[in-house]
C-alpha cells in the first residue's frame, strides 16, 4: 500500500485494519499532516493512516497486518526527532502517546509504557524520592523515543546513557511477536532495540533504573573568555566528579561574539554544597560567576515553559536544523573553535544554543550507540540551529561538512539530528556494529516493514 495505490483498495485495507483495533485508525487531513512532520519541520512524508493503539495487542495487530500486506509502519513518540525518523510515506504511523501507564514502582526501578513522557515518569517517582539517573534536558520526550535514540544528559559522564540504565523491555518485533528481553534474556533483541532507531522492534514497555533523588539543586553558571578554557574545565570537572551534572554552552553574544558558559549542577539533599570545593581551580572569569538554588523538580522541568513560549511566538514552527556530532576529547577544542567560527550566533538562540556534553565511553555498554572509540572520553557537540522555511538546505549542508570532519576523527553523530544519511553512510557510521545490526534486522524484521524514516536498510 502506498499513497499511489488505488484508493478503493487502500481504503478497504485500512477499514479492515480499523475493524480489528480497540484503539483508533484515522485518516483525517489533520492527523496525516501532523504525522507528516517532526520537530525539524523540513522533511515531510505523508502516511496513509495514523493508528493510536489502545493497548499492546493493538500494536501486535497493526504489525502483523502490515507484514501480511507489505505496509511500512513506524512508531512515533512525540515526533521530536528532526529529519523524518518517525515518518513513513504511504504507510502507517503508530502514535504511542496513548500507551502511557506506569505499571510498577520499586526502590530501584520503574516499569512504564513506552509512550509515556519522561516528565510523567518523574512526576510518579519524585514523591518517592526516586529519579532516573540520566534525564534529557527536555522531559516531554517519550520513553520509547529516547530509548530508541540513546538518551543523553548532563549526568551521562557519570551514569552513561538512558539506554545503559534500562533493565528490561517488552518489544513487538517486525514479525508481530511480543517478546520480553533484557541483558540476560533474548539479549540479541535487547541490544538491537536500545539505540536501534525502531529498526528491529517497537518498544511497548520499559523497566528503567531509579536512584535516590535529591530534593534541591544548586546551579552554577560560569562564564569563560574562550571555548578552549571552558572545554578544558569541562574535562576537569568530569574527571574529578565534583558535581552531578555538567553542560557546556555557547550562547549568542553581541554581534558575532559567543558567550561561553559552563553550567555545573550539584544535587543537594541535606547539606548544601561547599561552593569553594565546586569552583576551586577552575579558569572561569572570576567575579562574573553566579549560582541559583532550586528544587530538583523545577530544575528538571526547566525546558517545558521555554518550549511553550516558542509555540506561542511562532518559533516552534521554524525549521530546526540541529547538528550533533561526537568528537574525541583530545580533538574537541580545535573542532569547536572551527565550528563556532563558521556559525553566526544569530543562527541559534538562548533556548537552543550550542551545547556540549561529556561522555565516558566506559559507562556505555550497548553496541548500537556509536561514539569514537580510540579514547575513553568524547564530547557531543551540538549546534541547535534554526532556519526559515526554504533556507534549511544550507544548514543541512553545513551539518554534512561538520559530520565529515567528525568522521575524519573517527567521530559519529547523534541520530536524532538533521542529517539525512544514505544506507552506505549508515553502514560506515555503524562500523564494527553493522554486521550484527544487519543480522538482527533480518531476524527480527525480515520483511523490512519497520521504521523506514532514517533510511538505514
Ligand atoms: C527540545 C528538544 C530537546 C531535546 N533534548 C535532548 C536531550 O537532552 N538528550 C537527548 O538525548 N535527546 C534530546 N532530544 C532529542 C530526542 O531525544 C530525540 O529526538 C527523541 O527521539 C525524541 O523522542 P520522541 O518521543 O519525540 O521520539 P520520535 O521523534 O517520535 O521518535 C524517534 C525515533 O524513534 C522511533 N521510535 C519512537 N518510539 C519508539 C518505540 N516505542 N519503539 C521503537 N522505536 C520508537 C521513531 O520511529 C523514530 O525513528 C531533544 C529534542 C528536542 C526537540
Amino acid at each position: 500500500m502506498s499513497s499511489r495505490s488505488p484508493s478503493p483498495e487502500r481504503d478497504g485495507l485500512l477499514r479492515r485494519l480499523a475493524s480489528q483495533l480497540r484503539g483508533t485508525l484515522t485518516t483525517t487531513p489533520e492527523a496525516l499532516e501532523g504525522a507528516s512532520q517532526d520537530f525539524g519541520h523540513f522533511i515531510r512524508n505523508r502516511p496513509a493512516a495514523v493508528v493510536r493503539p489502545q493497548d499492546v495487542e493493538d500494536v501486535v495487530t497493526v504489525v502483523k497486518f502490515c507484514r501480511r500486506h507489505g505496509i511500512p509502519v513506524a512508531p512515533r513518540g512525540q515526533g521530536h526527532s528532526l529529519a523524518g525518523q518517525s515518518q513513513v510515506a504511504g504507510g502507517i504511523v503508530l502514535e504511542t502517546s496513548g500507551l502511557a501507564a506506569v505499571h510498577a514502582l520499586e526502590e530501584d526501578r520503574v516499569t512504564v509504557d513506552a509512550g509515556i513522557l519522561w516528565s510523567a515518569v518523574v512526576d510518579h517517582t519524585l514523591p518517592h524520592r526516586l529519579t532516573p539517573p540520566v534525564l534529557t534536558d527536555f522531559l516531554d520526550l517519550s520513553v520509547g523515543g529516547t530509548l530508541s535514540m540513546g538518551g543523553i544528559g548532563g549526568s551521562t559522564f557519570r551514569y552513561g546513557l538512558q539506554i545503559d540504565n534500562t533493565y528490561e523491555l517488552q518489544v513487538v518485533t517486525g514479525e508481530g511477536e511480543l517478546l520480553t528481553c533484557s541483558r540476560w534474556r533474548d539479549s540479541d533483541l535487547f541490544e538491537a532495540v536500545l539505540g536501534g532507531l525502531g529498526q528491529c522492534g517497537i518498544i511497548v514497555r520499559a523497566t528503567v533504573r531509579l536512584i535516590p533523588a535529591p530534593s534541591h539543586v544548586r546551579v552554577y553558571n560560569l562564564p569563560y573568555a574562550t571555548v578552549a578554557d571552558q572545554l578544558s574545565d569541562h574535562l576537569t570537572v568530569v574527571d574529578d566528579g565534583r558535581t552531578d551534572y555538567v553542560i557546556g554552552l555557547a550562547l549568542p553574544g553581541a554581534g558575532s561574539e559567543w558567550n561561553h558558559l559552563l553550567q555545573l549542577v550539584s544535587y543537594v539533599s541535606a547539606e548544601r554544597p561547599a561552593d569553594d570545593r565546586v569552583l576551586s581551580g577552575l579558569k572561569f572569569q572570576s567575579g562574573l560567576e553566579s549560582s541559583v538554588d532550586s528544587t530538583y523538580r523545577d530544575w528538571l522541568m526547566r525546558m517545558g515553559p521555554q518550549l511553550d513560549e516558542l509555540k506561542t511566538d511562532g518559533r516552534y514552527r521554524l525549521c530546526h536544523v540541529w547538528s550533533d556530532v561526537f568528537v574525541p576529547a583530545s580533538e574537541i577544542q580545535a573542532f569547536a573553535a572551527d565550528a563556532l567560527a563558521e556559525v553566526s550566533p544569530s543562527e541559534v538562540d538562548h533556548y537552543f544554543p550550542v551545547v556540549q556534553y561529556a561522555v565516558d565511553r566506559r559507562k556505555l555498554d550497548l553496541p548500537l550507540f556509536r561514539v569514537p572509540d580510540q579514547e575513553n572520553k568524547c564530547f557531543l557537540f551540538g549546534i541547535l540551529k534554526w532556519a526559515e522555511e526554504g533556507h534549511w538546505e544550507t544548514a543541512v549542508a553545513h551539518n554534512r561538512s561538520l559530520y565529515a570532519r567528525a568522521r575524519e576523527l573517527n567521530g559519529t553523530h547523534y541520530p536524532h539530528a538533521a542529517l539525512p544519511l544514505s544506507s552506505e553512510e549508515w553502514r560506515d557510521r555503524y562500523g564494527a556494529a553493522w554486521k550484527g545490526f544487519a543480522e538482527a534486522k533480518t531476524r527480527f524484521d525480515p520483511d523490512h516493514i519497520l521504521t523506514p524514516g532514517p533510511g538505514i536498510f
